[in-house]
């Protein structure tokens, strides 16, 4: 059974998906950073700050399993990277 991992912090507040953090339903997470993040006027979102890690394409995170996070939760922060990256 897969692992939920949740957003737990992103401190990116110029993205359209950040109001008192990620409104996103799921979010996914490269090596340049969080890639659903958006810079528009508008937000977006769901009501609720509540968002998942739907991908994760950084293999190199000794929390990534299949392309998929594992950790519990991450945080997202300087340059939309996910500060809870820790290498194999
Ligand atoms: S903790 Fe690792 S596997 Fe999980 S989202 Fe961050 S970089 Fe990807």
């Amino acid at each position: 059974m897969a692992t939920v991992t949740d957003v737990k912090t992103c401190t990116v507040t110029a993205c359209a998906y950040n109001n008192e953090g990620c409104t996103a339903e799921a979010v996914t997470i490269t090596d340049s950073g969080c890639a659903t993040f958006i810079s528009l006027d508008a937000h977006g979102g769901l009501p609720t700050a509540e968002a998942h890690v739907g991908a994760c394409q950084r293999a190199n995170c000794k929390f990534n399993q299949d392309l998929l996070c594992t950790a519990s939760a991450i945080t997202v922060g300087d340059s939309e990277a996910c500060m809870t990256f820790e290498a194999r």
